[in-house]
């Protein structure tokens, strides 16, 4: 119970960090939390091993339905209607080892949208990775080197905001930063600058 109270508080100092961000660039985002398995136990098999590295596309979705949510498909109403928020996301923590990722939706769908991070013994999941899911989750893309990334384009990142959240989220919470790019993706910031070009994935 300490664990998960523990990790409960990494949850609500990331989302006081994206509160406070926002608010720096003159927006007002408000968290409200629902949990499931925090007071209960709680246990599924739907979390695959996240060493195989293969994201599970539906996993807020799969993850809902375990969870006796009664109507997956209409969640995100469901959840706007019960909670007066605008907006909903599944956020699942896994007690295994493993590597996160988030599943945003890209188009116009009442799919759940949805994150999952691995915590364990060995990998202690923390406020700033918490971030950085959340972010995606938004619209934010990885500045590191991914499928989506170069390796030039990391090593341009780490010169201009090396402590950007999206391209490393290990710095403590006090010093991790977004740059004028991300906060233009996730909607904080209206000013498009023209080295944004070459960070976006082709899809976008
Ligand atoms: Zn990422």
């Amino acid at each position: 119970m300490n664990e998960k109270m523990d990790l409960f508080k990494q949850v609500r100092d990331a989302e006081s960090w994206l509160e406070w961000k926002a608010k720096s660039y003159g927006k007002n985002v408000r968290f409200v939390n629902a949990t499931h398995g925090l007071f209960e136990p709680f246990e599924t098999d739907i979390v695959p091993d996240g060493d195989s590295g293969a994201a599970q596309w539906g996993i807020a979705k799969k993850y809902l339905q375990e969870a006796g949510c009664p109507s997956d498909a209409d969640y995100p109403e469901w959840a706007k209607k019960n909670s007066g928020c605008d907006q909903s996301l599944v956020f699942i923590i896994a007690n295994k080892k493993g590597r996160g990722y988030a599943c945003p939706c890209y188009n116009e769908s009442d799919e759940p949208e949805g994150t999952i991070l691995y915590h364990s013994p060995e990998w202690k999941l923390t406020a700033c990775c918490i971030i950085h899911e959340f972010l995606h989750l938004f619209g934010a893309v990885d500045l590191y080197e991914t499928e989506v990334q170069t390796a030039e384009n990391s090593e341009r990142m780490e010169k201009m905001y090396p402590k950007e959240v999206m391209h490393n989220p290990y710095f403590p919470l006090k010093e991790v930063e977004i740059s004028p790019l991300t906060a233009w993706l996730v909607g904080l910031s209206d000013k498009e600058e023209p080295w944004f070009n070459s960070f976006l994935p082709k899809k976008i």
